[in-house]
């Protein structure tokens, strides 16, 4: 899984996103003067490269999976660039999208929610080959049956429907509907967090081991460190739609320099017995992503905050070749 830099260095970035930004308007009522925005995704910058598994991470409402959604423009951005490759998708109309779809597949967190019950297993995965034109028609059973077998599902279940199976079966059906459309890029959207403990490492082998036989690329959005450092190449954390910082996955722990990020590892409580060193405990909820604090929207909570990071915004800047921080007091 682990791509190393030379590999990634002499390839084509898959996706790069410029500037990338997502508002959502909120409903406006008759006392206010002005419309209110809701800033989810702002200003994001970064690159994925082809056969890596970039991680996203961050507290609930930081905007991962909205950013996860824009790549794969199932929404439309406010502005910023989206290059797949060489074209720049980011204002494609939906019918211009449409050759591209099946390039782009997400993988849900509620594996149950996301399956029509009132379909069997086959017809979905059906439906995948024969909306993106896979297979020929006499060839899908059998091509249903492959992508079953993938998954690590016997083809007779083909016939059942998604009640009929268990929670961790049921993702391991979301992932051959993903992979029926033969993508290149995958969301894999928090794809564990509804499952069973015991069930979870089953599925993430499943997906390690897909990315290295099928050469695939992932964005893996979660909030769990731990897993992150396990599955991902690089990660990326997050906070109130804003990038903070990028290093290598296996970094994570020992060099990450962001004091939003050392507070996030710190509470991890198996780590702060690992780490004292590390104990830069989060104060405070999250602010509200309507109105951002001003200058570094992490100094209402930042530890080491000084006055002059209430007004300046600091740029991600790069520490190293494979490290980039959003903070100029580290
Ligand atoms: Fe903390 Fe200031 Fe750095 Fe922001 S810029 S993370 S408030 S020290």
């Amino acid at each position: 899984m682990q791509a190393n830099l030379a590999d990634r260095a002499n390839n084509k970035p898959l996706i790069r996103v410029n500037a990338l930004t997502k508002y959502f308007s909120l409903k406006q009522t008759w006392w206010q003067q002005r419309r209110q925005w809701l800033q989810a995704v702002h200003k994001v910058t970064l690159t994925i490269h082809r056969g890596e598994v970039f991680g996203l991470v961050g507290e609930s409402g930081c905007g991962k999976s909205t950013f996860g959604f824009l790549l794969l423009r199932l929404l439309q951005p406010t502005s910023g660039e989206i290059f797949l490759g060489e074209n720049d998708i980011a204002s494609w109309s939906q019918s211009a999208l449409r050759p591209l779809r099946k390039r782009l597949q997400l993988i849900f967190q509620d594996p149950y929610a996301s399956l029509n019950g009132r379909m069997s297993v086959g017809s979905i995965l059906g439906e995948v080959l024969k909306i993106h034109n896979i297979t020929l028609p006499e060839q899908r059973q059998q091509r249903v049956a492959e992508l079953l077998e993938t998954v690590g599902l016997p083809a007779n279940v083909a016939s059942k429907y998604p009640h009929e199976f268990s929670g961790g079966q049921r993702q391991r059906i979301g992932i051959a509907r993903a992979l029926a459309a033969e993508p290149e890029f995958i969301v894999a959207d928090e794809p564990v967090s509804a499952l069973d403990v015991s069930i979870q490492a089953q599925i993430v082998n499943l997906l390690k081991d897909l990315q290295q036989r099928l050469q695939l690329t992932y964005l893996f959005i979660s909030h769990d460190l731990d897993l992150v450092e396990f599955v991902c190449d690089r990660v990326g954390i997050m906070y109130l739609g804003r990038l903070l910082e990028v290093l290598p996955a296996k970094e994570l722990h020992n060099r990450a320099q962001h004091p939003y990020s050392k507070a996030l590892i710190a509470a991890i409580p198996q780590l702060q017995a690992q780490q004292p060193a590390a104990k830069l405990l989060l104060e405070g909820d999250l602010p509200s992503a309507v109105a951002p604090p001003s200058g570094c929207v992490f100094h209402t909570r930042c530890p080491i905050a000084q006055p002059s990071c209430r007004q300046q915004v600091p740029k991600l800047r790069r520490l190293d070749s494979e490290h980039e921080v959003a903070c100029d007091l580290v």
